[in-house]
């Protein structure tokens, strides 16, 4: 089968031809329809150290997916040949405190597909059954592959009460553009989208966050004290991981607002904590991957609303062959999420 490989510690990667994989008792077979670069499989193309630190080489990497089920492991119980799923990346141990508790998406020896183990650009992907998720039959494989990072978004509003709030939301990649659409949806009274990219800032406003600040050319805690009057955002959503945004993000935040944190730093950050928690008694969430299945279910019952039309957030679909071009597109943050069709 055609696969995307990281077999040398430098920028770019390896297209090549490998063995379709065997599965273990537990595992499905799935042939890949649709597969998403996300933010992490940029690192890795990049080779930067985010990657070198976690990764071992050699690595098929990608995550975000979805398929067929083409072969089923003979403890499988729950899914046949045929059945159209999506992963959920994030592998839960089973056993743990956290897998025990009903908290597996924060599982103490959690792996991730296309990180810790063989991943999903290629034609055909191990999928652990435990990780797998049913299509509904309306849901497109593309819209399945985008269900994961559409799941962020949802699981950092679920957070919070939206309705009839104001939200402000620090990045408009993907998951900050899915997370603006969860809060729309959501009912608040206005969200405000912030970012540094003109590209995304339009996207975002296509998919009707109300307001786009672009913190290159605005004062952004000026300006949301005009929107809100002085008043201040009661949700502050930090998306961006860019450790100079986060003292600004809670300026924004009034007094006894939310504030939730997905964005990831790279290393320590400074944060006022006395002025922008421990005075505003700010109640401070920190939000990884997906709850299992609760956010599923929620972002599944979303998208068959038919309130929320999230498929213009996929900008760009690539043969996987054209993985270079590809990449650099995604490189650019000028896009949204890009889809290899396989
Ligand atoms: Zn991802
Ligand atoms: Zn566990």
């Amino acid at each position: 089968m055609k696969a995307l490989i990281k077999d040398k510690p430098v920028r770019g990667t390896t297209f090549t031809d490998l063995p379709i994989p065997s599965i273990e008792s537990g595992d499905l077979l799935v042939k890949v329809h649709a597969a998403a670069i996300c933010g992490t499989d940029i690192h890795i193309y990049q080779w930067n150290e985010y990657a070198s630190s976690r990764i071992k080489l050699p690595l098929l990497f990608g995550h975000e997916f979805s398929g067929v089920v083409v072969e089923v492991g003979k403890d499988v119980t729950n899914f046949k040949k045929g059945d159209r799923v999506a992963a959920e990346t994030h592998v839960p141990c089973g056993h743990c405190y956290q897998c025990a508790t009903g908290l597996q998406h924060i599982c103490k020896d959690m792996k991730i597909l296309g990180v810790h183990m063989d991943g999903v650009f290629c034609e055909y992907s191990i999928l652990p059954a435990v990780c797998a998720w049913k299509l509904d039959p309306s849901i497109s494989y593309e819209m399945g592959a985008t269900m994961e990072p559409f799941g962020i978004g949802v699981h950092a509003m679920s957070k919070t009460k939206p309705a009839g709030k104001k939200v402000i939301i620090f990045g408009c990649g993907p998951i900050g553009i899915y997370a603006q659409m969860v809060a729309k949806f959501s009912g608040a009274e206005y969200v405000i989208g912030v970012d540094v990219t003109k590209e995304r800032l339009d996207l975002a406003r296509k998919m009707g966050t109300d307001i786009v600040l672009n913190a290159k050319e605005v004062n952004v805690v000026d300006e949301v004290n005009k929107i809100t009057k002085g008043f201040g955002t009661d949700i502050v959503v930090e998306l961006t991981g860019n450790r100079g945004v986060l003292n600004d993000a809670t300026k924004t935040l009034r007094r006894g607002g939310d504030i939730v944190l997905v964005g990831l730093f790279s290393g320590p950050v400074e944060w006022d904590l006395v002025n922008n928690v421990i005075y505003k008694e700010a109640t401070v969430y920190g939000v990884t991957g997906r709850v299992m299945w609760d956010t599923w279910w929620t972002a599944q019952s979303m998208l068959l609303s038919g309130k929320l039309a999230v498929s213009p957030v996929i900008t760009h679909r690539f043969n996987l062959r054209d993985y270079d071009k590809a990449f650099q597109l995604a490189e650019s943050a000028a896009t949204g999420k890009i889809v290899f069709e396989v």
